[in-house]
């Protein structure tokens, strides 16, 4: 069998990947459609966030989502049409929305999570990648009393996972973080959790991987993948065709059409959000924020500020809805004491999203040259760099060093 890999995608999936792969000495070549972080990677909220190790799935989160259909502000919408592939996904949605299938879950992304951190604090120094990572904690805020009366339990849930978060009052929120507005009622610590430029962090992440000797193509779209004597022919836009021994899909959002040339059917929502990157205002917060009753981050980002949310089931699209950005903009003013600054850019990208909310991480049955790693939803810069080092290690054939049943690619089918 061929030794060569090619990794389709440059968001921080196929750079992680195409990172070790080249660290551990296998030839490796890189596709990316756009320039790197083309897409959801570039403008998502940099949070490494072992204490939000939930799925999207959750008791109530379907219902909240159809009722939330007619609000154009909503930070959750599904817009109504009629595609089989978006009721088949609803369908297989709904199954996970329950306590069961939660608590199922978060062992899985706290693993993940947490051994990501460890490759973050490990590679940041080695490679010299300035993307101003920190591991600060971060705090979830609260307006409403009732809401943040419901949060004793929520932590306690999760603490009884070992995740190191407490509640803070409201004298305590503001001890640890001047900058929020006075009606903020109370909050919960994150302790473990840590935050960076995501695109710094991958454009960082493949200069190394080119010192390894990856070889990284941008503006090369792939336009099919076919089957062949148990390798895999990549076809390009442009009339080229590559051949590997192994092709690793990390095309995000776009995945599922390439996948099927394999006969692999992956169920996969695009789950839009936005973000808004501001000039750091002269009082803005230190560490990362979450808008508890807004469903929103803010993000401290070197010399900027970033504002980020809405998950928005809308098809393949990243035009930018601005009343929704409106909301996100408005929300903030709600906590922080100041969110005056120049705005740097208004951005959108879609979050791969399973029914499960799980990843998919694994060598597909049906096309044995082809390995997944897509479906990262809300935490794909969170699981970023263990998913690169477990996918190099799938393709040497070694055993993964964690278990990656629950990811599997064709769990569905
Ligand atoms: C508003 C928002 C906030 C978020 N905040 C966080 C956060 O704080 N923490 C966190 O962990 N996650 C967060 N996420 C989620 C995170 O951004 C994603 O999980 C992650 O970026 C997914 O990475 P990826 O590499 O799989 O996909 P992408 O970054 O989308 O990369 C896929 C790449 O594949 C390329 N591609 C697609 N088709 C082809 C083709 N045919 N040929 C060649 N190339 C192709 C695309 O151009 C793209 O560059 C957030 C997302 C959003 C939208």
């Amino acid at each position: 069998m061929r030794e060569d890999v090619i990794v389709i995608g440059g968001g921080i999936i196929g750079v992680s990947a195409a990172y070790f792969l080249a660290r551990e000495g296998v030839p490796v070549t890189l596709l990316e459609m756009g320039a790197l972080c083309n897409g959801s990677s570039w403008g998502n909220a940099g949070l490494i966030v072992p204490c939000h190790s939930k799925p999207v799935p959750g008791p109530g989160v379907l219902w909240q989502g159809i009722r939330w259909m007619l609000d154009p502000e909503s930070p959750f919408y599904i817009r109504p049409r009629l595609d089989p592939a978006l009721i088949r996904w609803l369908w297989r949605f709904r199954d996970y929305c329950n306590p069961q299938a939660v608590h199922a879950a978060v062992p899985l992304f706290r693993d993940m999570q947490r051994a990501s951190l460890d490759l973050y604090r490990q590679i940041i120094p080695e490679e010299g990648i300035e993307c101003h990572f920190e591991q600060a904690g971060g705090v979830e805020l609260f307006r409403d009393v009732g809401r943040f009366a419901q949060a004793r339990q929520e932590v306690e849930e999760m603490q009884a996972f070992g995740l190191d978060m407490r509640l803070l009052d409201r004298e305590a929120v503001r001890a640890l973080e001047p900058a929020v507005h006075p009606e903020v009622v109370g909050g919960i610590h994150y302790r473990e959790d840590a935050h960076l430029d995501p695109a710094l962090f991958v454009e960082g992440l493949a200069a190394a991987a080119r010192r390894y000797g990856a070889v990284i193509r941008t503006r090369a779209e792939v336009s099919a993948l076919e089957g062949e004597n148990g390798g895999v022919t990549v076809r390009l836009a442009g009339g080229e065709s590559l051949a590997a021994g192994q092709v690793v899909l990390a095309a995000g959002a776009w995945s599922p059409g390439l996948a099927r040339g394999l006969g692999v059917g992956l169920l996969m929502q695009p789950a839009k959000g936005y973000s808004i990157t501001m000039q750091r205002p002269r009082n803005a917060p230190r560490i990362p924020l979450h808008l508890a009753e807004a469903r929103m981050a803010v993000t401290p980002m070197g010399p900027y500020l970033r504002l980020a949310g809405t998950l928005e089931l809308a098809g393949i699209s990243t035009t930018i809805n601005q009343r929704r950005v409106n909301a996100i903009a408005r929300n903030a003013t709600a906590y922080l004491a100041e969110t005056e600054g120049e705005v740097v850019r208004v951005w959108s990208g879609m979050r791969p999203l399973a029914p499960d909310g799980l990843p998919y991480i694994g060598r597909a049955r049906r096309a044995p040259g082809l390995i997944l790693a897509t479906g990262h939803a809300m935490l794909g810069v969170s699981m970023g760099p263990i998913t690169g080092k477990l996918v190099a290690e799938i393709a040497m054939g070694k055993q993964p060093s964690l278990d990656v049943r629950a990811f599997g690619a064709e769990r569905f089918s």
